[in-house]
């Protein structure tokens, strides 16, 4: 048999230079098997079997490359991570089996006793459990700042300090960090600077264009975008890659073959979804700010929004979470919540279904009441995680859990 183009089975790297993150969505980091299938095969395999005992020891010796078990390297595991690779713009990605084991695994490599971390205090509820809690009994301390004073970060700072970690824009209040600025503030201090890049996606900001060592993120959220699975990547240079592989494949926390075919999919139709996420929430963040009974409405793509610029300047679009604070505290809120019909009251975002939640008595519900208040978790804080349904349609739907606080929408 004969082929046009040789007998690859990859596509290699070298022909997709230069290519948009449009077209590497679609096509970076896919493997091909001799069966020449136009979809991405999956690989269902615990091991894998080699040619002869000589072969099988020169795999396990490191002498050839090669597949040898699924918790160290897996084909479809792998196509995933090039793919994510390729679209965040690093050297290396390596996936996880959930957005907190990549963070973990992140700490767990490149930290160590006695030294310190600096984090933004409004990241993920259970990223801030897994720096206070665990992190610190293995002698890794933790202070947490603004995400948006500058001031506070640089007084934070100290020898000791090794890492600094934020999640940009936040949730659910969509503050933005000035990445080039900390970025030069953890070099400065021999620091790491981390950006969970979870709510942006590489779609909307590639961080480590803006000075960030590593890139993690939850690929339980928009990167599956259809809530199917959980799962986690890093992204960044090999040189930090390699330590975090080298803990991961020892401890363990590797992400499924068959969640890593959904992932990979995933990425296919992640920059249509996107844009159609940020276009869809824009109009109900103008939306909201034109009712009533909305005190305040939190996203970046309003000009309001003290971060606009900033937000303009780092990121392709402004995301599709959008929070408001309807007057009258919990009250209204839930009544608002429980008045809506189509939208899903459920905590998770990122998925193409419109998601409706009451941070402070779920998703921050842990938090002491002075913490809420200062991170500005409001009683009557409503999020949305804006879906791809017709926006007439989310406005009708809304439009039902003003009715019943009294506001009359059109
Ligand atoms: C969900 C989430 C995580 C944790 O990811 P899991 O996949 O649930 O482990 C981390 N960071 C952010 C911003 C998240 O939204």
């Amino acid at each position: 048999m004969t082929f046009g183009r040789d007998e690859q089975t990859w596509i290699p790297e070298s022909d997709l230079e230069g290519m948009s993150l449009e077209t590497l969505a679609v096509r970076a980091g896919q493997i091909r098997t001799g069966q020449l299938e136009h979809s991405d095969a999956i690989f269902p395999t615990s091991s894998f079997v080699y040619g002869s005992a000589a072969q099988a020891a020169a795999r396990f010796g490191g002498d050839e490359p090669g597949n040898i078990y699924s918790r160290f390297t897996n084909p479809t595991v792998q196509a995933f991570e090039s793919r994510m690779a390729a679209m965040e713009g690093g050297e290396r990605a390596v996936a996880t089996a959930s957005g907190m084991a990549a963070i973990l695994s992140t700490c767990m490599s490149l930290l160590q006793a006695g030294d310190h971390v600096v984090c933004s205090r409004g990241v993920f509820g259970t990223t801030n459990v897994l720096f206070q809690k665990y992190m610190a009994r293995f002698g890794v301390e933790t202070s947490f700042v603004s995400l948006t004073r500058m001031d506070e970060w640089q007084q934070a700072v100290r020898p000791e300090t090794r890492m600094l970690f934020i999640e940009t824009p936040s949730n659910p209040l969509c503050d933005v960090a000035d990445m080039a600025a900390l970025s030069a503030l953890a070099k400065a201090n021999d620091a790491l600077f981390v950006v969970d890049n979870c709510f942006c996606t590489p779609v909307l900001q590639r961080p480590l264009e803006h000075g960030a060592d590593l890139v993690v993120h939850s690929a339980t959220k928009y990167l599956d975008g259809q809530g199917r699975c959980v799962g986690g990547v890093v992204v960044g240079p090999s040189r930090y890659l390699d330590e975090i592989y080298g803990f991961i494949r020892s401890a363990g926390p590797t992400l499924s073959p068959f969640n890593a075919w959904v992932f990979q999919k995933g990425l296919e139709t992640l920059p249509i979804r996107m844009r159609a996420h940020c276009d869809n929430a824009l109009q109900l963040a103008r939306w909201l700010d034109a009712q009533p009974t909305v005190a305040r409405v939190f996203y970046a793509g309003l000009e309001s929004h003290p971060q606009h610029e900033l937000a303009k300047k780092q990121q392709d679009g402004f995301g599709g979470v959008v929070s408001f604070e309807l007057v009258g505290g919990r009250e209204q809120a839930w009544r608002f919540i429980d008045a809506t019909r189509m939208i899903s009251i459920t905590a998770n975002l990122g998925d193409v279904k419109t998601t409706i939640t009451h941070p402070a008595t779920t998703t921050h519900g842990r938090l002491s009441p002075e913490v809420k208040e200062r991170a500005g978790i409001t009683e009557g804080l409503i999020r949305l995680s804006v879906g791809i349904e017709a926006i007439e349609d989310l406005k009708t739907d809304l439009g039902r859990g003003f009715e019943a606080i009294g506001n009359e929408t059109h």
